[in-house]
């Protein structure tokens, strides 16, 4: 296993929209693996392919008490609404609240190729739902009014050391 660097905002591949998982093989479970390894290592509940550099619809996860691999994510249905907190590993976690539903269900292949259905609450939905955001080329701050988005850019890029 290996942990691989996170790309980060603004770089292309985050807001590309990633193309399917078509081959279940060894290979992606071991790009599974890593993924997990390189969650675990930066402290996240989530991450996304683009966010390792590749322009693929996958994510692995580990939120709460839901612990899986979705390749080609959709949300089917969404219901209710929560709003708390929420960073990116790609935008070095600054802090924004974003409005999200409470509860969410997830389509999704295993690394086998198997489709399951997945329902969440709380901050496990959350993480479906960034997560597939991430696979469609969409980012948390897109949800953001523009104002407390430049915030969140702006503490990230001093973070940085942008100039
Ligand atoms: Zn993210």
């Amino acid at each position: 296993m290996a942990i691989l660097k996170i790309t980060e905002y603004p770089e292309k591949v985050l807001a590309e929209v990633g193309m399917p998982v078509t081959v279940f093989d060894d290979e992606l479970a071991d790009l599974c693996a890593d993924m997990f390894e390189t969650m675990y290592a930066a402290e996240g509940v989530g991450l996304a392919a683009p966010q390792i550099g590749l322009n693929l619809r996958l994510f692995v996860m580990d939120c709460e008490d839901v612990k899986l691999i979705a390749a080609n994510p959709e949300i089917l249905a969404t219901e209710g609404e929560q709003s708390s907190q929420e960073g990116c590993l790609s935008i070095g976690k600054v802090p924004a609240v974003v409005v999200r539903p409470q509860k969410a269900k997830l389509r999704a292949q295993d690394e086998k190729g198997e489709w399951f259905e997945r329902e969440a609450e709380g901050y496990a939905a959350r993480a479906f739902i960034h997560e597939t955001d991430h696979c469609n080329g969409k980012l948390f701050i897109d949800h953001l009014p523009k104002l407390r988005r430049d915030m969140v850019v702006k503490r990230f890029k001093k973070e940085k050391n942008w100039k």
